[in-house]
This record gives C-alpha cells, structure tokens and sequence, in this order.
C-alpha cells in the first residue's frame, strides 16, 4: 500500500515538473509556428463585416481582426459602414477589434504628428462601447514611417499590419509572409490583398507560404465593400475563400493572438533587411 503511494506521488511529481517545464519553455520562447497559420484582417469598418463576414467565421470557429477606423462618412453613412453596437458586438463574439486610426490618415513623416490623436479617437470610442483598448494596428492607405514606432509603442501596439508593397506593387494584392525576427513587429506585411478580380488561386498562392515558421497574413475590405468597389471581395468569392481555409485545415487567428508564438515580437537589427532581400530574390527569378 505505503509502494503505491509512494509511486503515485513520485508519478505526480514528474508530471508537475513536466508541466513546469513545458509552461517555462512556452513563456520563455513562446510555442513554434506551426504550418498553416493564417491571420485573418478586415479594414476599413465595412457594413458587410457585420453582415457577410461575421456569421462566416462563427460557422467556422475563425478568429479574425477588424481594423476599425471613422473615415469617410462613417458617422452619418449606415448603409456602407458599422454602427459602434455592431463593433462592440464582433469584440463580444471574440473577435479582436485593432485601431486603423479615426480618420483613415495616412502615416507618413508629414503627419506622424496626428498619429496620436488619431490612436486616441478610436480608443475612446472603444473605451465608451466596452472594447478593451486595441493592441494592433494597421497602417491606412498603404503609407509607413519607422517615425511613427515610437507612438505606436506607447499606445501598446504589439503588431501592425502593412500591405503587401514595397515588395510587390499595390495593385495585384499579393505580398510575402510574415517572417518573424526578420520583419519588424510594427511592418508585418500582408501576404495576400483581397482585389475584386482575386479567385480562388490567388488566395491558395498567398496561404501556401505558411509554411511551418511562416505566417500567412490576409488582408481583406468588404464582402462585397459597397462603399470601395477597387478593394471589394464578392459575397460569392469570399464564402468561398473561407470554405477552402476550412476544407484544407488551415488555423486562423486574430492578429493579437501571434504574441503566443516564438520570435513574432523580435525587431530586427534593420528592418529594411528583409524587404531589399526579397526584391533581390523577385528581380532574380520574377513571380
Ligand atoms: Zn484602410
């Protein structure tokens, strides 16, 4: 009797030291990225994100992110944009609402006085909708500045989204994966652009590369994006998108959600690095 409790409790004893070992290792380093792993985006606070997309990914079980900014006629325009219930209500499903700035202002050094106004504009209307406060970002417009991480650190943005360019150019939407400890935790890029002529196979070539320590980012408008028609993605195609993610077993996640993994979070000594590397490689043998 005394043998088997004792053996329990020996049992006991390296499965709680097991258990330590692998929550250090899982603080400390963060798990690996596993293949597949996409991060699903949603700019520009599209009436059909409530509409479309929504119910989409609670039928899959998707976590996504929903780049919220008031631009345009937002205020007064409910055909085309969210109300702040409809937002608060995506955050009460467990979807991450990220900051895209109150105004839609591109960053560029000329504005990056604003930035912080900006950030606060639609923190406060988080605040006032019971929103925690966002902790990702996405650059509006496609424009960036190094100038801006000073800012963007101090309103605890762990990550920001780019776009696919400088890489690739703006109009074909396709971009490469995000490479931690290559690609700055603030100019993560978007590996594939969601374009109204996108199909299926330019989706499958931008998740393809979320090869195992690869992540593959998307970024997507509306489905369909009534008041954006160049960046509009139809109901038809988007379902579809979603459905070949599913069929084919792909994770997908919020973009906050990446701080669990190792190495998202490391800033590389320059962050220009990786974007002239893969120019080089896209001069060398054009895709
Ligand atoms: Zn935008």
């Amino acid at each position: 009797m005394r043998a088997i409790v004792l053996c329990g409790l020996m049992l006991a004893i390296s499965c709680v030291s097991w258990a330590v070992a692998e929550a250090e290792e899982a603080g400390a380093a963060g798990r690996r990225i596993p293949e597949k792993l996409v991060v699903l985006t949603f700019d520009d606070s599209a009436k059909s994100h409530f509409t479309v997309v929504r119910p989409l990914l609670l039928q899959y079980k998707f976590g996504a992110t929903f780049f919220i900014t008031e631009g345009w006629d937002f205020a007064t325009n409910k055909r085309d944009y969210m109300t702040w219930e409809e937002i608060a209500r995506l955050h009460r499903d467990g979807f991450e609402i990220g900051n895209h700035t109150r105004d839609h202002l591109g960053i560029t050094e000329k504005t990056v006085s604003r930035l912080d106004e900006q950030l606060s504009g639609i923190e406060r209307q988080c605040e006032r909708h019971g929103i925690p406060k966002p902790v990702t970002f996405a650059w509006p417009g496609n424009a960036t500045t190094p100038k801006a991480f000073e800012i963007l650190k101090q309103h605890g943005m762990l990550f920001a989204r780019r776009g696919g360019a400088p890489e690739y150019p703006y109009e074909g939407g396709r971009g490469f994966a995000f490479q931690p400890g290559a690609d700055h935790p603030l100019l993560l890029p978007s590996a594939g652009d969601a374009r109204p002529k996108w199909m299926l196979e330019d989706l499958m070539r931008a998740v393809r590369q979320a090869e195992p320590g690869r992540v593959a980012i998307l970024q997507f408008h509306g489905a369909p994006d009534t008041a954006h028609d160049w960046v509009s993605t139809s109901r038809d195609n988007f379902a579809a998108f979603m459905n070949y993610l599913a069929v084919n077993k792909y994770r997908v996640i919020a973009l906050r959600d990446l701080a669990q993994f190792a190495g998202t979070q490391t800033v590389p000594a320059d962050h220009n690095a990786i974007v002239a590397e893969r120019q080089r490689q896209l001069k060398a043998s054009p895709q």
